[in-house]
């Protein structure tokens, strides 16, 4: 009997018990239908309410500003605005479209670091098992908001010198990946480009940090970073804050949504994402435009949710919920999770290795939590350096 049959039997027992229980209030209450599915969902929830915020936030700016390509970006906040918005259960299967607009999109965000981590992950540990792998985070001074494109153009154009270099004079061969970050500071009013690296060897570490500091005198050898980065037994969960897209993605005021979109302005058409060397792609699977999961928490059924900002939740044409989780139930059930985990340390190890980035369990999150606090850390204390 599957775990749904078994809730469905609770559902009409209790029933006949009590005329006083809805459907509703036994599907809130029954812990048996809280899967590792509707938690994601209902995290999905989450975020894409917080994109939509920050998103009407940005086009007021957008319209405001007037720039000639304000259509352009309209209609880019229109197509995140549809991400996830709708979706469709047929039997057990849920089906939502995405916009694939990573750089707008908080879900469409996450799927693609996910992704890369994937695609990445084989070669990284064969990297890192061979002379090691470490986090590089290298700076410049800051920029005022007029010259923060043709700054981030320096900065890409001042690493492939110093990758040519390290080439041609220095005999070695970089392998490994860099990313572009922007951060503003609103008590400066300034923009924080900056670049995340993995790098195989401590040699080569170094020796990329040092030819960065000749490209930029006016830079501090205090603001650059380098650490080794662990990936014990294959396990990737260090990497998740490496691969995470690069502004914070809040929008909480007029200020902050002003800076986002010259941001996003600044690095239109500009690669966020770059590898180089021995480092190698897997998988070549693109990520899909569909996003498909199985509804194993509610009866099957041919039913349209729409996505209710309010509510953070879908709803379908008679307002009932489809995740219909309360922040507490989340809690508890990542709570329990967490303890059986704890028990068993060496399934828990196992879990982390074999699940997809999907099928990554929250036994880790408050793990990860803290990793994020380091890594923003890291990055701030940059961004303070000036
Ligand atoms: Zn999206």
């Amino acid at each position: 009997m599957t775990n749904l049959q078994k809730v469905k039997i609770n559902i009409t027992e209790r029933k006949e018990k009590s005329s006083e229980y809805s459907l509703d209030t036994i599907q809130v209450t029954c812990d048996k239908s809280i899967t590792e599915t509707r938690i994601k969902q209902y995290y999905k929830g989450l975020r894409k309410e917080t994109t939509n915020t920050k998103l009407a936030k940005i086009e007021d700016i957008t319209r405001a500003l007037k720039y000639e390509d304000t259509e352009t970006y309209l209609k880019r906040y229109d197509r995140t605005r549809d991400c996830l918005n709708i979706a469709i259960q047929d039997g057990d299967k849920l089906i939502q479209g995405r916009c694939n607009q990573s750089r707008l999109c908080q879900n469409c965000a996450r799927a693609e670091s996910s992704q890369r981590i994937e695609d990445y992950k084989t070669s990284l540990i064969s990297l890192a098992e061979d002379r090691g792998l470490y986090f590089v985070t290298l700076t410049a001074p800051t920029c005022r908001e007029r010259e923060l494109r043709s700054t981030i153009d320096k900065r890409i154009k001042a690493f492939a010198k110093v990758k040519n270099n390290i080439n041609r004079r220095h005999g070695a061969t970089l392998n490994g990946l860099r990313k572009l970050e922007v951060t503003y500071n609103k008590n400066t009013d300034k923009y924080h480009p900056h670049f995340h690296f993995l790098i195989q060897g401590e040699a080569e570490a170094y020796l990329l940090r040092d030819l960065w500091l000749n490209q930029f005198r006016d830079a501090s050898i205090k603001a650059q970073d380098i650490r080794e980065i662990k990936l014990p037994n294959g396990d990737t969960s260090n990497l998740v804050e490496v691969f995470k897209y690069a502004t914070k993605g809040i929008v909480t005021d007029t200020i902050e949504a002003h800076a986002e979109y010259h941001i996003l302005r600044a690095i239109n058409r500009k690669r966020i994402f770059q590898t180089f060397g021995e480092l190698k792609k897997v998988y070549l699977e693109k990520i899909s435009d569909t996003d498909n999961q199985i509804n194993d928490w509610s009866a099957p059924k041919r039913e349209i949710f729409a996505f209710q900002n309010k509510c953070r939740d879908w709803t379908d044409a008679r307002g009932n919920r489809l995740v219909n989780l309360e922040t507490y139930q989340v809690k508890r059930y990542e709570n329990v999770n967490n303890e059986k985990n704890g028990e068993n340390e060496q399934g828990k190890n196992e879990k982390i290795s074999s699940k997809s980035q999907y099928g990554r369990t929250r036994n880790n999150r408050e793990q990860r939590e803290s990793q994020r606090k380091e890594y923003f850390t890291i990055c701030e204390r940059k961004s303070d350096a000036w």
